[in-house]
C-alpha cells in the first residue's frame, strides 16, 4: 500500500492486519504527516491514543505512523549532487534502507534530473532548486538529521570552466553550512563534506604514498581543486559541532570506458591512484548514516579508497580498461610523449582503511572481475575494438592530443610555455621522453616514504598544546602568532603567520589534521617553486618532481579566454 500524499509504503503480512490497517490508515491518519496544520496534527494523536487503547495490537504501528513516531525511527537525510555520479550511486543504497531512512535530494529541475528521479519519487523527496539560491538549500536541510554534501560542479564538464566552478562549488559549501547553522538541532546534524583527492596534486615516486595531513598542493590549472579546498575549509572551519571531510579519489564506473577528452594525457604514464568503485562511494554514504559513529569519527578528514587492489599506476589503469573492451594495448594505441610528467594528482592511501575501518564500505571485489564487469555494462559497439588494428585506432585517438588549446601536444607545437612547464618542466624534458620500449612501466614501490607533518603525532589530540602548534608553524616556515591555545582544543582557529608574513586565522585540526595553511597563499596566483624555498613541510613533496632552479610563477592569465 502506498500513501497517495507522502510516498511511504506499508508491508502489511496477513489479510486480518491489511484489513486493520486499512481502517486505521483511511479513517484515522489519512497521512497527516504532510500535514503542516497543528490542529490535524493535534486531532490525530487523539485519535491514535484512542485507537491504541482500543487495539493494542496496532499501538506499535500507529506510533510508528505518528509524525513524533517516525522521526525517533528513521533518520532524515538530505543529498546533495544526488543525480551525479557519485551522489546517484549514494542515492541507490540509501534507498534500499527506506525503511531506516527518510530522504530529500535538492536537484535542479532540469528535464534530465527529473526523467532521472522520476522512477523513485515515491520513495523520496524531492526538493527542485538550486545549490545556489540559499532559499532552496534552507527548504531541504530542514528537519535533517544528516546532510551529505556531494553535488557541486566535477570534472570533465567543471575543467572548461574556471570561474563558474570555483563560484559555485563555494557558495554551495557556504549555503549548506548556513542552512544546518539556521536549524534549531544545528547541534545535532551530522554533516559530510566530500572532498578530493585533487586537493593534494601529483605525489609520483617516490612520494606516491600519502595521507590526510600532508601538504595541500593543487595542480597548476586545476581550479576544480581550489574549489573542493575553499569549500572544505568553510565546513571544517564553520562551527559545525559534527563535520567530517571525506576526500574522494578516482571513481571506476563504466562511463570513464567512454570517456574521449584531451585530458587523457593530461597524466603521467606512472602516476598513481588509489581508484574507488562506484558501489563502494555509494556504500560510504549510506554507510555513514546507517553507523552509530564514535565522537572520534567526527571533526576529521578521510581518505576515500577501495584499497590495496585498487592502487594501480595510470599505465596499469590503461591496460585494464582497454582490456575490458578487448583494445590493443596502450603501446599500440598511443604514443608516450602524448603523456605529461607530472600535475596530475593522485597517491596512494597510507591511511584509506582507517575509513573503511569505520564504514565497512568496500565491496573486496577482485579487481580484474571488476574491470570486465564494467567492460559488459558499455554499448557493445566499444567491443568492435578487439577487431580494428591498433594504428587505426591510434589515428583515430591522436586529434585528442592534438586538439587546440587542451592537447597536450598542442601546447609542444605552439610553444605554451606555461603548459609546458607546469606539465613537462622543460620542452628538452618533453624530447626525451623515451618511446615505448625504453619506457619505465613497472609498478612502482611498494614501499612508502611516509612525510612528516612536523609535530609528535604520536601525541594524542587532547593534549596538543600551543608548543606543538609553534613547532608545527616553524616546519611550515611561518610562526604560530597566537601566544596560548586551550589544551586540546583543536576546534578553536588561532592567529598564524605563514613565510611571507600574511596572517591568518585557522584551527589547529586545519592546519595539522588536514594539511592546510595560509589562505592567501593559496592558488590562483601557483607561487610553489618560491614556497618550497621558505616551508620545508611542502617541499617534501615538492622537490621530487620539481627542480629547485624553477622558478614559475601561474597568475589568473592562465585562464584567459578559458570561458567567456
Ligand atoms: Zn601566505
Amino acid at each position: 500500500m502506498i500513501c497517495n500524499k507522502c510516498g511511504d509504503i506499508f508491508f502489511v503480512k496477513n489479510f486480518f492486519k491489511k484489513i486493520l490497517h486499512s481502517i486505521f490508515f483511511q479513517f484515522t491518519l489519512k497521512c497527516p504527516l504532510t500535514s503542516a496544520c497543528p490542529k490535524e496534527k493535534l486531532l490525530t494523536l487523539c485519535r491514535i491514543i484512542i485507537i491504541s487503547l482500543t487495539f493494542p495490537k496496532v499501538r506499535n504501528k500507529a506510533i510508528r505512523y505518528s509524525k513524533k513516531g517516525e522521526k525517533s525511527m528513521k533518520k532524515k537525510i538530505f543529498l546533495t549532487g544526488a543525480t551525479g555520479t557519485m551522489g546517484w550511486a549514494g542515492l541507490q543504497e540509501l534507498v534500499k534502507r527506506s525503511e531506516r531512512f527518510d530522504i530529500t535530494v535538492l536537484a535542479r529541475p532540469s528535464r534530465k534530473n527529473q526523467q532521472k528521479l522520476a522512477p523513485l519519487m515515491d520513495r523520496i523527496r524531492v526538493v527542485w532548486g538550486d545549490l545556489m539560491r540559499y532559499e532552496d538549500v534552507l527548504k531541504a536541510t530542514e528537519g535533517a538529521d544528516y546532510v551529505l554534501h556531494v553535488g557541486g560542479m566535477v570534472s570533465p564538464s567543471a575543467d572548461y570552466f574556471p570561474n563558474k566552478t570555483r563560484l559555485v562549488n563555494r557558495t554551495a559549501a557556504e549555503n549548506v553550512v548556513k542552512a544546518v547553522l539556521a536549524q534549531p538541532n544545528a547541534d545535532d546534524i551530522r554533516v559530510c563534506y566530500i572532498g578530493s583527492v585533487a586537493q593534494t596534486s601529483d605525489r609520483n615516486e617516490p612520494n606516491h604514498w600519502g595521507r590526510t595531513g600532508d601538504p595541500i598542493c593543487i595542480s597548476v590549472y586545476d581550479h576544480y581543486a581550489i574549489s573542493k579546498t575553499v569549500a572544505e575549509r568553510i565546513f571544517a572551519e564553520s562551527g559545525l559541532k559534527r563535520w567530517v571531510s571525506l576526500r574522494q579519489s578516482g571513481i571506476l564506473y563504466p562511463n570513464i570506458i567512454k570517456q574521449f577528452d584531451p585530458i587523457m594525457f593530461h597524466v603521467p604514464l606512472r602516476g598513481v591512484l588509489e581508484w574507488t568503485t562506484i558501489e563502494d562511494s555509494g556504500r560510504v554514504l549510506a554507510n555513514l548514516c546507517d553507523t552509530e559513529l564514535p565522537e572520534s569519527f567526527w571533526n576529521r578528514f578521510y581518505n576515500i579508497g577501495s584499497g590495496p587492489a585498487y592502487r594501480l599506476s595510470n599505465y596499469e589503469l590503461e591496460c585494464k580498461l582497454l582490456k575490458a573492451i578487448h583494445c590493443p594495448k596502450p603501446e599500440k594505441i598511443f604514443d608516450p610523449k602524448w603523456f605529461v610528467l607530472r600535475n596530475f594528482h593522485g597517491y596512494w592511501y597510507l591511511d584509506s582503511q582507517v575509513l573503511e575501518d569505520y564504514l565497512h564500505f568496500r565491496g573486496n571485489v577482485p579487481v580484474d572481475d571488476y574491470f570486465k564487469q564494467m567492460g559488459r555494462q558499455v554499448p557493445w559497439y566499444y567491443h568492435l575494438a578487439a577487431i580494428v588494428p591498433g594504428c587505426l585506432i591510434k589515428q583515430f585517438i591522436r586529434p585528442l592530443a592534438y586538439k587546440e588549446k587542451w592537447g597536450t601536444q598542442w601546447w609542444i607545437k605552439n610553444d605554451d610555455k606555461k603548459r609546458i612547464a607546469a606539465y613537462y618542466g622543460t620542452k628538452e624534458a618533453w624530447e626525451k621522453i623515451p618511446d615505448w620500449r625504453h619506457q619505465n612501466l613497472s609498478h612502482p614501490s611498494e614501499k612508502a616514504i611516509v612525510l612528516d607533518h612536523g609535530y609528535d603525532e604520536s601525541k594524542p589530540t587532547e593534549e596538543w598544546d600551543i608548543d606543538d602548534m609553534r613547532q608545527a608553524a616553524r616546519f611550515r616556515g611561518g610562526r604560530c602568532v597566537s601566544e596560548e591555545m586551550i589544551k586540546g582544543d583543536r576546534h578553536t582557529p588561532i592567529e598564524w603567520e605563514c613565510q611571507f608574513g600574511h596572517r591568518f586565522k585557522a584551527s589547529p585540526t586545519l592546519v595539522l589534521l588536514g594539511g592546510h595553511w595560509c589562505p592567501e597563499c593559496l592558488p590562483s596566483p601557483w607561487n610553489y617553486d618560491e614556497i618550497a624555498k621558505g616551508n620545508p613541510f611542502f617541499a617534501q613533496i615538492w622537490y621530487p618532481t620539481h627542480s629547485k632552479e624553477e622558478h614559475n610563477q601561474y597568475g589568473e592569465e592562465i585562464f584567459d579566454g578559458w570561458e567567456k
